[in-house]
């Protein structure tokens, strides 16, 4: 059987993208990757919900997203605000403080998110001139309601500038860049998108690519959008070579999931969610998150279960699970369930995890797990 990759990204990558990727390489400057390029930046707005949004995408990982989305729109000494609930959103403080910017950081206990109230008071306090949420943080499994979160900074505090990091969320999580009044979003290729890791794709507002252009001084050379903006305007142009290939790929991919609908592949990674849940925590299995997302779960591990032993018995059955982050290291494993995996390679993995509770000595209902994956 094939391995099934299911950590929160990379994902599997299918057959058909695969082959789009392996596709002869033409000119960068070609017609006909111009028209290819053109494409996936259509289906990334629509992806964002940013119809009124520039979009990009970039050669590098998540991480030049986030750097990106920094070094765009703050000034050295101007204030940022980190909503943290995990891993991912404590690198934003890292980021920030590496381009020279003043970090506040509101940090939530694994599994929680920082409160409404909190935020609230804490852009009260101080003028931020912007403010990062990360949709779905990756070490905890935790999803933030973006929606709640920027409407209430519109309303207390309508000049900062909202980020939001959807690496791990967009595509399995529904985005409305536009309508919930988002600056700067962007995710990484290689989760629910289902597409190898390598491009960054991203999208600014007006007020943001305003705040760019005023500023006189940008810390960046690669990921500065002025120069790229020409670029995704008439992909015929250059300023650096984009990964021609790797456009190939997630052009069909975005194809795939445009075909079978955004709203059904939503449905989709919640149903997946909700069965993988519903059978692991009848046996014994704990959800970390309070605010779970759809895209990944992170489970506490029943007593007489040892982190690495699990694992590694898992992947010689062919399952590959991650490790959990931080405190929750051993403790807990991290399973992502977003992109192309389908129910029935689910159920193969639950299967398996539980011949392998079984080998750890750990007695498990497998009957009743199965039954709640397939009623769920
Ligand atoms: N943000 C989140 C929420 C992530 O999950 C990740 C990667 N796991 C990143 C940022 C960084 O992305 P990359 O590893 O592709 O640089």
């Amino acid at each position: 059987m094939k391995e099934l990759l299911l950590i929160p990204g990379p994902t599997p990558v299918s057959e058909e993208v695969l082959s789009a990727l392996s596709k002869e390489t033409i000119a960068h400057t070609d017609d006909r990757f111009a028209s290819i390029m053109t494409s996936a930046l259509d289906k990334t707005r629509k992806l964002f919900g940013a119809e009124k949004g520039f979009p990009f995408i970039i050669a590098g990982s998540g991480t030049l997203g986030m750097e990106m989305a920094l070094t765009n729109i703050l000034n050295e000494g101007e204030n940022l605000l980190v909503l943290s609930h995990g891993f991912f959103g404590d690198r934003f403080v890292d980021i920030g403080k590496t381009l020279g910017v003043n970090v506040e950081v509101l940090k939530a206990p694994a599994g929680e998110t920082v409160p409404l109230t909190s935020i609230e008071s804490t852009l009260r306090k101080h003028h931020f001139h912007a403010i990062t949420i990360t949709h779905v943080d990756t070490s905890t499994g935790t999803l933030a309601d973006v929606e709640t979160i920027a409407n209430m900074v519109h309303e207390v505090s309508p000049e900062t500038i909202i980020v939001v990091d959807g690496v791990c969320a967009t595509g399995g999580v529904e985005q409305k860049f536009d309508k919930w009044g988002i600056d700067v979003i962007f995710t990484g290729s290689q989760k629910a998108l289902a597409v190898p890791p390598g491009l960054t794709l991203l999208a600014f507002s007006e007020r943001a690519i305003e705040k760019r252009k005023s500023m006189a001084k940008v810390r960046t050379y690669y990921g500065d959008i002025l120069r790229w903006m020409p670029v995704m305007e008439d992909p015929h142009k250059y300023f650096a070579t984009p990964a021609v290939n790797m456009v190939y790929a997630l052009e069909k991919s975005l194809s795939i999931i445009t075909e079978f609908g955004l709203p059904a592949y939503y449905e989709k990674h919640t149903r997946m969610a909700a069965k993988v849940r519903a059978a692991l925590t009848t046996v014994g299995f704990e959800l970390v998150s309070k605010h779970p997302a759809p895209t990944l779960s992170v489970f506490k591990y029943p007593d007489g279960i040892e982190d690495a032993a699990f694992r590694s018995k898992l992947a010689v059955k062919g399952v590959i699970v991650a490790s959990a982050l931080a405190e929750l290291q051993g403790k807990a494993f991290r399973m992502g369930h977003m992109g192309s995996v389908t129910e029935d390679e689910l159920l193969v993995a639950l299967k398996r995890m539980l011949e392998v509770c079984q080998e750890l000595g750990v007695k498990v209902d497998k009957g009743q797990a199965l039954n709640a994956f397939l009623e769920a």
